[in-house]
């Protein structure tokens, strides 16, 4: 299997030699070879994306949401081949790539595609004249993905740009080449005009190339905050729109008065869902101290029965993580935590046979880890692990928990536990956060807005807050009367 670039409605094989293989996360097996896009490339996409923008943004709003959502029930269509595809590029379960990865993309593009005929600007009744606002696009956007969810944060970034009129070039992790021409190929075969939607593959260098282009209007990327920190410092030089989707170190939120099964069922979907790699994760598990030990006592259970292996079988409930680089990084925090003092009270190893005793230790597994006995300083309670690493904390009262919470440079997400509708509420009021849940964690319907607070980010994607993110105001005065000239 050869990854290329996919450029002006069709794959092209880049001039240049440079590439690298693609590995299966579970068993390091090469799935393909894929091919970095050097500078005639992004020439190649920038300019076949201008091409269709003129098209593009010549249609209505009813037209364009016509494509999206023939491009949705193309997805959906393809949903077996499109989930096998995502689980074997970035190892995580069967059952969540149908579930969800595939889904939530579909949804994005009905979401959007239904809303396109609605994106609309206001009307001023001023005196002897009148005034109107209208949204227009702002031409090639550039889309950069994170691996954990490579389809749907292709489905994210462009659903809500197309809608509105604009192109875009996407860049998925070098890490996951596959399903991006997956949506590629379905915006083509719903009728969008070629370069509506191009990917270019590579590294962070090609990221860059994105990010200086001058005929590229806006960057919307997800990934890291020090990934964040330079994408925004680039796009300063030409003041370009930047919209930021970055990392988090999550607090969850358990008061005593809480369900505690459907508490654990939360902590459990916020820590260990596709292995740990998800951004919004609530990795710090504040627990009150009255529930503490009950609450401990049924999570590590859980925890212990979770099905983790070949991420293929669809009883599989845990798969691999993404490379072995990451599952280094995510051993020496597990071995961070331990030498810090916090008590590692299961999981954290790598296991030789997956839950049907199949041999798994030529992949990237690592069992669900609980820290416990841990302090706010730790790094392990500071840091973005990325991986299946729930550190646990307990609290006395709802100022102190309030305070912890908030002690982080992140704010991307949180959540808070309780049958008290007001402590719900009010707690949730005081967190840093920019996407948060009452009684449930890491549920993100498309019709919310999804961002974070603080370092976690710039911007929104998702719900009718994205489309500021994709258009510029231009606001007109239609005089009726004269022009009252002094001179
Ligand atoms: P990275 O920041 O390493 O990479 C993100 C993307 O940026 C990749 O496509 C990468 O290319 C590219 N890139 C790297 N350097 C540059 C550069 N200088 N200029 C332009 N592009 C560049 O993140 P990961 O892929 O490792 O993803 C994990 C991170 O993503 C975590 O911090 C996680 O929290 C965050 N994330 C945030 C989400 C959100 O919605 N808030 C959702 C999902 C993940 P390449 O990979 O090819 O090097």
């Amino acid at each position: 299997m050869l990854y290329t670039q996919f450029i002006d409605g069709a794959l092209t094989a880049s001039s240049n030699r440079e590439s690298w293989i693609n590995y299966n996360p579970a068993n390091n097996n090469p799935l393909g070879e894929v091919s970095q896009a050097n500078d005639q490339d992004i020439e190649a996409a920038v300019n076949s994306s201008e091409k269709a923008f003129h098209i593009w943004k010549a249609k209505t709003g009813a037209e364009r949401g016509r494509v999206l959502l023939k491009a949705a029930h193309i997805l959906r269509s393809r949903l077996d081949k499109i989930a096998l595809l995502e689980t074997q590029d970035v190892g995580k379960p069967i059952s969540e790539s149908l579930a969800v990865d595939v889904s939530s993309a579909a949804d994005a593009l009905e979401y959007f595609g239904g809303m396109a005929a609605g994106v609309h600007g206001e009307f001023f009744d001023l005196k002897n004249a009148f005034g109107y606002t209208r949204p227009e696009p702002l031409g090639v956007c550039a889309g950069i993905g994170a691996w954990n969810y490579p389809i749907q944060i292709a489905a994210w970034k462009a659903a809500p740009a197309l809608a509105c009129g604009n192109s875009m070039i996407f860049k998925p992790s070098e890490l996951t080449p596959a399903t991006a021409l997956e949506l590629a190929e379905a915006f083509m075969e719903a009728g969008a005009p070629a370069g509506l939607f191009n990917v270019v593959q590579g590294d962070g260098r090609v990221g860059s190339m994105l990010v200086d282009h001058p005929r590229i209007a806006k960057i919307s990327l997800t990934g890291s905050v020090s990934t964040g920190k330079k994408i925004l410092t680039g796009a300063a030089t030409q003041m370009k729109r930047v919209t930021l989707e970055l990392g988090g170190k999550s607090p969850l939120i358990i008061f005593e008065d809480a369900d505690i099964d459907n508490a654990v069922s939360a902590a459990l979907l916020a820590n260990f869902y596709t292995q740990g790699e998800v951004c919004s994760n609530g990795t710090r598990v504040f627990v009150h101290r009255q529930i503490f030990d009950s609450f401990l006592m049924k999570l590590k259970g859980r925890t212990e029965k979770i099905r983790l292996g070949d991420p293929t079988d669809p009883d599989t409930q845990m798969g691999a993580l993404i490379s072995k680089v990451h599952m280094e990084k995510v051993i020496r925090f597990i071995d961070s935590g331990k030498s810090s003092g916090a008590t590692l009270l299961t999981g954290g190893f790598r296991p030789e046979e997956d839950f049907k005793g199949r041999d798994i230790t030529s992949g990237n597994f690592l069992t669900p880890a609980i820290f416990t006995d841990c302090d706010d300083s730790m790094e392990i309670c500071k840091e973005e692990i990325f991986g299946p690493v729930l550190t646990i904390l307990s609290f006395d009262s709802e100022e102190e928990v309030i305070e912890r919470a908030n002690n982080s440079a992140y704010g991307l997400a949180a959540g808070v536990f309780t049958n008290d509708i007001k402590r719900g509420h009010r707690v949730i009021h005081q967190l840093q956060a920019g996407t948060c849940w009452i009684n449930n964690y890491n549920v993100t319907p498309i019709e919310l807005p999804f961002g974070g607070y603080k370092q976690s980010g710039l911007g929104r994607e998702n719900s009718l807050a994205a489309i500021q993110y994709y258009t510029q105001l231009k606001s007109v005065y239609v005089e009726l009367g004269n022009v009252d000239s002094p001179y």
